[in-house]
């Protein structure tokens, strides 16, 4: 059967005729055992060619494998499939009076596709959402499966791998008692006197929106856990009406605001589940720098707004906490991180993509893996460090690089 298969921004058209969704493991293994060249899509949530198999190769959905969602309430943790996604994930672990710890802005998208490319949510004690990963199951070349879990050497290689290791049919995440959050809206935030660390650290998880018609932001989201103290916010103005990040759209697809409790997964995203997320029409850029940056990069970012405003739907500033995923755009750095929702018109979008990364690129700037970004691999290899051993665990678990598609040879490359 011929089938045209898109990412979910439609940017990217797949050159594989046919999406192989197996049943079973064992008809997983048997073909990836059977195959020269395998990449797996997730929700296809990303913007760019990560998962493209290559003309002769196999594109692999997880989505008709069983959901497997196993909650160890005394353990604390769950056992993730690895085709299920965040919103069927937070809601089983909820029913269990647990949590996670974070989520990114869209419960939409699958658990094993967001830790492969270092997806984050916010938050300065907040570090991306493959911090709780404690084990990850994946098939191999030869269709046989290997278990890696924290304490092992090659762990910090094995969750945030870019699909490059083979498939991730399961992930072990610790949990913690579930808990309740509180989303505070405010508006007109100014960008000159802007005290970062302390506004970063103002609730659990704090966002910053601009279209960067004007210098600063138009909006500010504070997500704070009813368990934690209650601050100020005397820098901007509280909203006076339920907002969207992306102007004009409507308010009703976010989850609720005015400071009403609710369950951690339906505060800690932006977008509800049953909504789109975002505009729903756009791609998307970000960029991770260290979090001691952050004024100087929002300040080169000022520069050059007038290249980036009119291609630009929303942009938003987050943190995120240093991991140890040797290819985590977070890796042993305590974070910020510049997203842009552009318009969805690739041509327009990319001038101002390539103005934005010359003016970030004196702060040691990671692209996040999932997004549009024009940076060179050669620039890439020098910005993370323990590239080497993350090569080094390709080699030893796919010595035909049979995972290994032109993104990620370009990534890898010696
Ligand atoms: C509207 C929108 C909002 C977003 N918001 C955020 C946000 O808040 N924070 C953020 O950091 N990012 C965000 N993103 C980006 C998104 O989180 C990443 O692109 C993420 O990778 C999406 O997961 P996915 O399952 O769709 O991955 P895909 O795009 O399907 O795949 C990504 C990579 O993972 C690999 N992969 C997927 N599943 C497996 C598996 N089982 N085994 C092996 N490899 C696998 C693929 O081969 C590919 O290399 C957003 C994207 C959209 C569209």
């Amino acid at each position: 059967m011929t089938q045209t298969v898109t990412n979910w921004a439609g940017n990217i058209t797949f050159t594989t005729k046919e999406l192989h969704s197996p049943h079973s493991l064992d008809a997983l293994s048997s073909l990836v055992a059977g195959s020269a060249k395998v990449r797996v899509l997730g929700s296809g949530h990303s913007f760019n060619e990560i998962a493209e198999p290559g003309p002769d190769g196999v594109l692999l959905s997880l989505a008709a494998l069983p959901a497997e969602v196993d909650v160890d309430t005394a353990a604390r943790t769950v056992r993730v499939g690895g085709g299920v996604r965040y919103a069927e994930l937070a809601r089983r672990v909820h029913g269990h009076g647990l949590a996670l710890p974070n989520m990114a802005s869209l419960p939409h998208i699958s658990v094993a596709g967001s830790v492969a490319t270092g997806t984050h949510g916010s938050g300065v004690g907040n570090g991306p959402l493959a911090s709780p990963v404690r084990e990850v199951e994946i098939i191999t070349a030869d269709g046989s499966t290997v278990v890696v879990g924290r304490g092992d050497e090659r762990f910090g290689g094995a969750v945030t791998s870019l699909g490059a290791l083979g498939v991730v049919t399961a992930l072990t995440l610790d949990l913690e008692p579930a808990f309740e959050v509180e989303q505070h809206v405010f508006t007109e935030l100014p960008l000159t006197g802007l005290d970062f660390e302390t506004v970063a650290a103002a609730a659990y998880s704090v966002s910053l929106f601009t279209d960067w018609r004007e210098p600063g932001f138009r909006q500010v989201w504070l997500k704070r856990r009813v368990d934690q103290p209650l601050g100020q916010f005397p820098w901007a103005a509280p909203a006076t009406e339920k907002l969207h990040p992306v102007p004009g759209m409507p308010a009703e697809n976010c989850t609720e605001q005015f400071g009403v409790p609710g369950p951690w997964h339906e505060r800690l995203p932006h977008f509800r589940a049953e909504f789109t997320p975002s505009s729903g029409s756009e791609l998307q850029s970000e960029y991770l720098l260290p979090r001691r940056h952050a004024v100087d990069a929002l300040q080169a970012v000022d520069a050059v707004r007038e290249t980036v405003a009119p291609v630009l739907q929303t942009c938003e500033v987050r943190t995120v906490a240093a991991d140890e995923q040797w290819l985590s755009p977070a890796y042993g750095r305590d974070t910020v991180a510049l997203h842009f929702t552009w318009i969805e018109d690739t041509a327009a979008v990319l001038p101002a993509v390539r103005r934005l990364e010359a003016a970030l690129d004196a702060f040691d700037t990671r692209p996040h893996w999932g997004k549009v970004f024009t940076v060179p691999a050669a620039v890439l290899r020098e910005r993370y460090p323990r590239l080497a051993d993350f090569r080094a665990l390709a080699r030893e678990l796919d010595p035909e690089r049979k995972f290994a598609n032109a993104f990620v040879q370009a990534v890898l490359a010696d």
